[in-house]
């Protein structure tokens, strides 16, 4: 056990005192996919003292190719992508405190969780969540660590409130695009990639090292050996919405909101009620077997299977409709359903 971290604190930027600045870090993660499982296991192998994982989705076949806390079991059951996160890093580093939250990271909570942390990590799927996750860092003055993978090709950014640029400053000039996982699937050396790039600048962060940052944005593509690290100091706008003198933070207001999405190369659409509810899962599962199709239940989720849609009920009242993207369609399957 005393030997755990040697390794670790034989690296002399780390060392015996950044072990223990890491060990009294909190960190948030948003998204328990690939670049959120790669992050969390880092961290927790690295003893971060509390992580806190969200993600609202739950253990798929197609997950396995490299999502590397998930095994064939958890896609059986059907287990919340954190649930099952937080059972295998728990294994790896039972002194680790795990919080998992199953939820859609809005900006309600995200506020709330942020306030809590030292440093916020991105591992969405989505550029709405990462625009809201930058505004928030900067209201509430957390780094956070912005990063993207698709195909073979993989970006990373870090932001330090009231000294980098943020995203919303690079929106314009720079390319982030081409990030739409339901054209070009994903092979997992991006993943890990990525992975390092944001564990590392993490591991700088948590243990103060900030001079030691890499202050570019950096994108590559493994296939076809592409590398670039853009220099951005000089693209931070005085008249930013998010990081400017007269901020707005665009993406917290709830206008921005979206109660509906097409999930990342999921053929599904997500439909969050418009207020905050509890489904009684059960009552939900009499109820549905009573109109034929299979129902099926685990304690964090209802599955109901009505060909060709399939609908996955969570208990804060999302609803995940699969075997369609068109969101008119999923509203219609949504309310023939559950009202
Ligand atoms: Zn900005």
């Amino acid at each position: 056990m005393n030997n755990r971290y040697s390794r670790q604190e034989l690296f002399s930027p780390i060392g015996k005192g950044g072990q223990e600045r890491i060990f009294n870090k909190h960190v948030l993660i948003i998204g328990a996919g690939a670049l959120g499982s790669g992050c969390a296991e880092a961290l927790v192998r690295a003893g971060i003292g509390k992580l806190t994982i969200v993600d609202r989705d739950y253990v798929e076949w197609s997950n396995l190719q490299r999502q590397q806390l998930y095994s064939e079991e958890d896609a059986k059951n059907r287990l919340p992508k954190v649930i099952a996160a937080k059972n295998r890093l728990l294994a790896i580093n039972s002194s680790v405190a795990i919080e998992a939250i199953i939820a859609d990271a809005s900006v309600l909570e995200l506020e709330d969780w942020a306030k809590k942390v030292n440093l916020m990590i991105d591992a969405t799927d989505n550029f709405e969540t990462r625009m809201i996750l930058n505004d928030v860092s900067q209201k509430v003055g957390i780094p956070w660590i912005y990063g993207a993978c698709v195909g073979s090709y993989g970006i990373s950014y870090t932001i330090i409130p009231e000294k980098t640029p943020c995203l919303s400053c690079l929106v314009e000039t720079v390319p982030l695009g081409g990030l739409t996982c339901d054209t070009a699937g994903i092979i997992s050396p991006a993943v890990n990639m990525v992975v390092s790039y944001q564990m590392s600048e993490a591991l700088k962060i948590l243990v103060g090292d900030l001079d030691s940052l890499r202050n570019k944005l950096v994108s590559f593509d493994l296939w076809k050996n592409q590398y670039s690290a853009i220099q951005v100091d000089k693209l931070k706008k005085v008249d930013c919405p998010s990081c400017g003198k007269e901020r707005s933070y665009p993406f917290l207001s709830f206008e921005n909101q979206t109660k509906t999405a097409v999930l990342c190369g999921r053929d599904s659409v997500q439909i969050r009620p418009s207020s905050q509810t509890v489904r009684d899962l059960e009552a939900l599962e009499q109820l549905l077997a009573k109109q034929g199709g299979t129902v099926q239940r685990n304690p964090y989720l209802l599955s109901y299977s009505a060909p060709p849609h399939r609908l996955v009920v969570f208990k804060d009242g999302r609803v995940l409709v699969h075997g369609t993207k068109d969101i008119s369609e999923a509203k219609a399957v949504y309310h023939r359903y559950l009202g």
